[in-house]
């Protein structure tokens, strides 16, 4: 499924197990898109404009189905949408580590992106930890 997508964009070229090409959705000359694969869902990410794999496929005309590995459920669609986040938050996280490795530059927009994934996901550890405790309350009044 990555390569369905990949075929459809312009200056491809292949780092690890990632794709580094030209953005569709904006105006790109210079390859500013990152995609990878990851739990059976691409992931794209445009240090341009800052476009995911949603806006990707939109602008590519594909079917959002295009960036999962196959038809949901509607339950399983709400559930892979929460762990979404929390993989993308994870990718950009991961991205941004690298990018500051390798001396690259980011735009406030891009650090706005990369502030708010770490915030999620403190939001999803607290979550966790507030959701354990509720099941061992549960467990104790059964
Ligand atoms: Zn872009």
């Amino acid at each position: 499924m990555l390569e369905n997508i990949v075929k459809h964009l312009d200056k491809v070229r292949k780092v690890g197990n990632e794709y580094r090409a030209c953005c569709p959705v904006h105006d790109d000359n210079s390859p500013s898109m990152t995609l990878t694969e990851k739990d059976g869902k691409v992931l794209a990410y445009c240090f341009a404009c800052g476009a995911n794999g949603f806006d990707v496929v939109k602008a590519l005309g594909l079917s959002v189905n295009e960036i999962f590995d196959r038809q949901m459920s509607s339950q399983e669609a709400k559930e892979r949408k929460l762990r979404d986040t929390d993989i993308e938050d994870k990718f950009i996280i991961s991205m941004f580590e690298k990018g500051e490795e390798a001396g690259e530059r980011f735009s406030h927009k891009d650090y706005r992106r990369y502030r708010l994934a770490i915030y999620r996901q403190d939001l999803l550890t607290q979550m966790g930890e507030n959701y354990g405790r509720q099941n061992s309350y549960i467990q104790k009044a059964g």
